[in-house]
């Protein structure tokens, strides 16, 4: 199925070759520390089939005409599939996201993540809230955002600031997640830098539900890139 111009697979059609992706990666357009040529050498050296820039963004961001040509010509040199997108921040529980109407036409692909946490009228960091309020909020807009762009979007790092702050998130949040992009077609993305300790519950509830799945490091240098597998080592 298409997802924008990218082509996703359901968890049970993985193999060791279709799986040779990274999907989620910086550059030193937003906060990464290699440039996008850069990180396109490190994949192709690392023999990865397909990859993708997913820069964050903001609704106010102007940068992203420039990042969008930069990355068209080098897609034109480069012996990869290669995708360009963005990274956009869940702005709250009814599923907003932090992205213009043109930037989202613009990409190839549109990761949605939860970042900083809207909280009483303000946005928080995770390590500001209860452990059980985080993972309450964080499975909230996870889930709105879900439903409220259907078949447009790779949900980010699910559970990512649970884990990153408390260093867990619960296994039914998880579950009532996957089962909700199986629902309206998204996208869940196995994420190497916030779930790689999650990586046997991850698979058993992936190919129990088999939803559309994306796999990226979230690297922002050289040496992350292709930090990202469960399904193909
Ligand atoms: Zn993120
Ligand atoms: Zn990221």
């Amino acid at each position: 199925m298409a997802y924008m111009n990218v082509d996703f697979l359901k968890m049970r059609e993985f193999n060791a070759l279709n799986s040779r992706i990274d999907m989620h990666m910086h550059t030193t357009w937003t906060d990464g520390k290699n440039s996008m040529q850069e990180m396109v050498s490190k994949a192709i050296e690392n023999g990865l089939s397909q990859i993708a820039i997913t820069e964050h963004i903001r609704e106010q961001s102007d940068y992203y005409t420039d990042y969008i040509s930069e990355a068209q010509s080098i897609k034109k040199k480069a012996n990869i599939g290669f995708f360009c997108g963005f990274e956009s921040k869940i702005k709250n529980v009814l599923g907003d996201l932090d992205i213009s109407e043109a930037a989202m036409k613009a990409a190839d692909i549109i990761v949605a993540s939860v970042h900083r946490i809207p909280y009483g009228g303000e946005y928080l960091y995770p390590k500001e809230i209860s452990y059980d309020d985080l993972c309450d909020l964080e499975r909230e807009m996870s889930i709105s955002v879900i439903r409220k762009n259907e078949g447009k979007i790779i949900l980010g790092h699910c559970g990512g600031m649970s884990i990153a702050a408390y260093g867990r998130f619960p296994e039914d949040y998880f579950r009532d997640i996957i089962i909700e992009c199986v629902k309206y077609n998204a996208v869940f993305e196995f994420n190497y830098k916030y779930h790689h300790i999650y990586e046997n519950l991850l698979k058993d509830l992936l190919l129990e539900f088999n939803p559309y799945v994306s796999v990226g490091s979230d690297a922002h240098d050289v040496g992350m890139v292709s930090k990202r597998s469960f399904i193909n080592e």
